[in-house]
């Protein structure tokens, strides 16, 4: 049976699906595959737009490991299977008192995926995802159930946290989630160039910060979320409304108008930042603001810059999709993340700006997919690992310093290749 991603640009036929529901069974399955012969891939639940789960072998779901094994709500440490969802996690955190300390737009992924791929929210205190791991369970390639732990092997840890699933499958995962909380948003449109010149100064003001960029337009969503304790205040009929009706069905109509024609794109990016984004002051659970009703399917690139860079490459890009002509219809997302010492992760060694350059729409995505990787690369980026991007492994080399101790990790839990496949290769190595 064919097997694709969310976004449905990936899809391939596994030889076979297995689902185990405990470590004992991931054991086995690595043990019979290692004896087989066979090549496995692991997948959360195919967020990714990158080509990271293919294989014409064996694909590992993880959704039967999805239990919440332990929680303890005055430490805040979380013993929980590596499959669940963060949806799920979002609402079960809570009923304990806890919450996640900072989430990205969605909340489909699994656990372990989003961990393995560096996922990230915005906020200059923050950092990825994976900074709220404190250790992890691995099942190797060869059947072998190694735990490890931030404190007690903090180089191990760092190096192997995020790891494409080429190391082995994750099957447990203890969370560092913090007391639960509530964001007071305050969001509403600036003036392109106003945001250029003092973003750098309000993402030291607010404990979240995203911009939204609408191309074709000189104005920006700035999204400011900061931590209360003040009780919620957001109405369902507003969020019923605006959240649901005119964010996701309306916007949905206005791109498949769009769709038909792709000149309308410009014309239609304009009505949308006139008519459908009023200024938004509310307080409501966190989960509920850092997350976004789920978008239209869409394609993304995104790179983590130097913070530093900012005002720059937002001009640099704005001019760079005039000057070639691109017609986007999708927004473009920035957001910012503190720097950590993870080998793989793209704002390892740097406080960053992650750009997004992201299109509803097949037609011209690969030029703006190609020109985008050029600018990112003129400025040292480093590519989102589940997002799309075309660079090779020299490149990759030379923006990750620790780039060399992965492989040689990789080297010694997977000899024979057993959990790789064509992107496993072209990123480290056969
Ligand atoms: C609509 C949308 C919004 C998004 N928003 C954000 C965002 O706000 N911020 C952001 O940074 N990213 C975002 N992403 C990207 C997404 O978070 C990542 O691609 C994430 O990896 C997807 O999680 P998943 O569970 O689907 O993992 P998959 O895509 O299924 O797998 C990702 C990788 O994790 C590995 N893996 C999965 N489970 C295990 C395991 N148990 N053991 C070992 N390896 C494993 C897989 O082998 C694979 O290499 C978004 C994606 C979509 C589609």
């Amino acid at each position: 049976m064919e097997w694709k991603n969310w976004a449905g640009n990936i899809r391939f036929t596994p030889g076979r699906i297995a689902q185990p529901g405990s470590t004992d069974e991931v054991v086995r399955l690595l043990r019979n595959a290692a004896a087989e012969g066979r090549k496995v891939r692991c997948i959360g639940t195919g967020h990714s737009w990158s080509a990271l789960a293919e294989t014409r072998d064996i694909l590992v779901n993880t959704d039967r490991l999805n239990r919440i094994i332990s929680a303890d709500a005055n430490t805040g440490q979380v013993v929980v299977e590596a499959g669940a969802k963060l949806k799920d996690l979002n609402v079960q955190l809570w009923e304990r008192g806890l919450a996640f300390a900072n989430l990205g737009s969605i909340a489909e992924q699994s656990l372990a995926g989003a961990v393995s791929t560096a996922t990230h929210g915005s906020g200059t205190d923050h950092r990825i995802l994976a900074s709220q791991i404190q250790r992890f369970t691995l099942v190797r390639p060869d059947g072998e159930v190694q735990l490890i732990d931030a404190e007690q092997d903090s180089e191990l840890f760092n190096t192997a946290i995020i790891s494409l699933g080429a190391l082995g499958i994750i099957t447990e995962m203890t969370l560092k989630a913090v007391p639960r909380y509530q964001l007071h948003e305050q969001s509403g449109l600036m003036e392109f160039e106003d945001v250029c010149s003092n973003v750098l100064d309000w993402v030291k003001e607010h404990d979240h910060l995203k911009l939204w960029w609408f191309p074709h337009t000189d104005r920006m969503m700035v999204y400011r979320y900061d931590r209360t304790q003040q009780p919620v205040n957001d109405s369902r009929l507003r969020q019923k409304l605006m959240d649901e009706w005119l964010s996701v069905s309306g916007y949905r109509l206005m791109l498949w108008w769009a769709d038909r024609k792709p000149g309308r794109r410009k014309w239609v990016n304009r009505q949308i930042v006139r008519h459908m984004l009023p200024d938004v002051d509310r307080i409501e659970r966190s989960y509920k603001v850092f997350n976004v009703p789920e978008p239209p399917i869409h394609r993304e690139t995104e790179w983590a810059f130097d913070i530093g860079l900012t005002p720059r490459l937002l001009r640099e890009y704005r001019d760079m999709v005039n000057a070639n002509g691109h017609l986007i219809n999708f927004i473009q997302e920035i957001r910012f993340v503190k720097g950590d010492d993870y080998a793989l992760s793209p704002c390892h060694g740097r406080d960053s700006v992650y750009v997004g350059a992201y299109n509803a729409d097949d037609r011209g995505w690969n030029e703006l997919l190609s020109d985008f990787g050029k600018l990112a690369m003129d400025h040292r980026g480093r590519p989102h690992w589940g997002k799309e991007f075309n660079v090779g492994i020299d490149y990759l080399r030379s923006v990750y310093p620790q780039w060399e101790r992965f492989v040689a990790l990789r080297n010694a839990y997977d000899p024979e290749r057993r959990l790789s496949n064509a992107m496993m290769e072209r990123l480290f190595g056969r």
